[in-house]
């Protein structure tokens, strides 16, 4: 392919929304959907834990990931709804739930008896208040959401191209004319799209702009208890780790500590016994049990700017737009990310849902978007 109307480097969830939207807003436009690893072996829409939540403390990202709600359902992806257990103390989840509720959360604030008189397995010391979501909260099959949406945009006519984006060739204003591969070729287009997940700073780099987003490896442990707990959910834990049921087994996973840059997609199997066990199983009595059964680790694409996706075109380069820095809630907000990059593009401006907030501006001005629910 020489030549695209809109040309989306890397084919992960993002990209494949993006290109999904686009050529369902406009039939006429014409997708390339550039990819170096077909296998998507290293990518993080292979290796998410794939759930979704309204249990964020912004506005936006809670209409981000209802949108996202609304579309799994389209696609007729199942959604384990048994929501997400925030723990932690009364003011700041009373704060939030309001703002939830607001934005048409479905959200239970439960207090530490009511908690045990629903969760008879969990262990409140030191617990104030639980948020529960009560609907539209769960988890679904990440990897078949991003065959879906591959296939669905291949069918509304999106080309797949196989290749590694090496830089783009521009003209004096900045504008992208055309994007540059390793084998040598070029793809002109009018615009491009950077959707290369964990790797998007590089991308950026060759067009000069500094995108504050870092691979940071995070390793999630397969687990297998004797006991079942009913009716688990997904719990959020104020010491800063994550639990949830998967089949017969539970995952689970912490923000690692020191958090570096790039480090090789090996699990880390210490970090169970350093970081997890002990606090698993103070939560859980029933977690004293547990066997790892194993591990995997992917990338999360951190945002160290305010672990806020960053969604639209620097100033620097007008018809090179970003999806990137989605730092942990990137499967659930790849329907509004790509629905809005598309209307960018199409329209040159938001129609449906404003995601202007979460543009280059609050980089550029230092303004960061508080999001109290980042989960490490
Ligand atoms: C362990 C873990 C748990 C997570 N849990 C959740 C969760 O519960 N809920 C949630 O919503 N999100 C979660 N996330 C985050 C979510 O998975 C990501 O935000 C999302 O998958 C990012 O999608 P992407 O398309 O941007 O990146 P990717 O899926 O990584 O896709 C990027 C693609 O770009 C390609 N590429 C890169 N550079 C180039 C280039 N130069 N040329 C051509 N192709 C290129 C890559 O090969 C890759 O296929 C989790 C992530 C991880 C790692």
């Amino acid at each position: 392919m020489s030549k695209a109307d809109a040309v989306i480097i890397g084919a992960g969830i993002i990209g494949a929304s993006v290109a999904y939207w686009l050529r369902r807003l406009d039939p006429a436009m014409s997708v390339a959907l550039v990819e170096r690893d077909r296998s998507f072996a290293r990518a993080s829409s292979s290796l998410s834990a794939s759930s979704i939540r309204q249990q964020f403390s912004h506005p936006l990202n809670i209409r981000m990931s209802r949108f996202g709600l609304g579309f799994l359902r389209e696609m007729g992806i199942a959604v384990e709804e048994k929501g997400y257990l925030y723990l932690g103390a009364a003011a700041p989840l009373r704060a939030q739930n309001a703002v939830q509720r607001d934005n048409g959360a479905d959200v239970a604030l439960l207090s530490p008896v009511e908690m045990v008189a629903r969760f008879p397995w969990l262990n409140v010391d030191g617990v104030e208040l639980g948020a529960l979501g009560l609907s539209g909260e769960g988890w679904f099959d990440g990897p078949a959401l991003h065959a879906e949406v591959l296939q669905r945009a291949r069918q509304l006519g999106a080309r797949f191209v196989d290749g590694d984006v090496t830089g783009f060739e521009r003209d004096a204003g900045g504008r992208v004319r055309a994007v540059l591969l390793a084998d040598g070729s070029r793809i002109a287009c009018g615009h491009a799209v950077n959707a290369a997940g964990p790797w998007a700073r590089s991308v950026a780099a060759t067009a000069g702009i500094a995108l504050p987003v870092h691979a940071r490896r995070r390793t999630v442990f397969v687990l297998s208890c004797p006991e079942k707990l009913a009716d688990c959910p997904l719990v959020i834990d104020p010491s800063g780790f994550w639990f949830r049921p998967e089949g017969n087994f539970f995952i689970a996973g912490t923000a690692p500590s020191p958090d570096e840059d790039d480090l090789p997609l090996e699990p880390n199997h210490a970090e169970f016994d350093e970081a997890l066990w002990t606090r698993m199983a103070h939560r859980v009595p029933a977690f004293a049990a547990l066997r790892v059964e194993r591990a995997w680790a992917g990338y999360y694409e951190m945002n160290l700017f305010d672990a806020n996706a960053i969604i639209g075109a620097h100033p620097s380069a007008p018809n090179l737009w970003f999806a990137n820095g989605f730092s942990g809630h990137g499967m659930q907000q790849a329907p509004a990310a790509g629905r809005g990059v598309a209307e960018l593009i199409l329209k040159g401006r938001f129609e449906s849902l404003d995601l202007s907030p979460l543009g280059f501006r609050r980089l550029i001005e230092g303004r960061p978007l508080e999001e109290a629910n980042v989960i490490g």
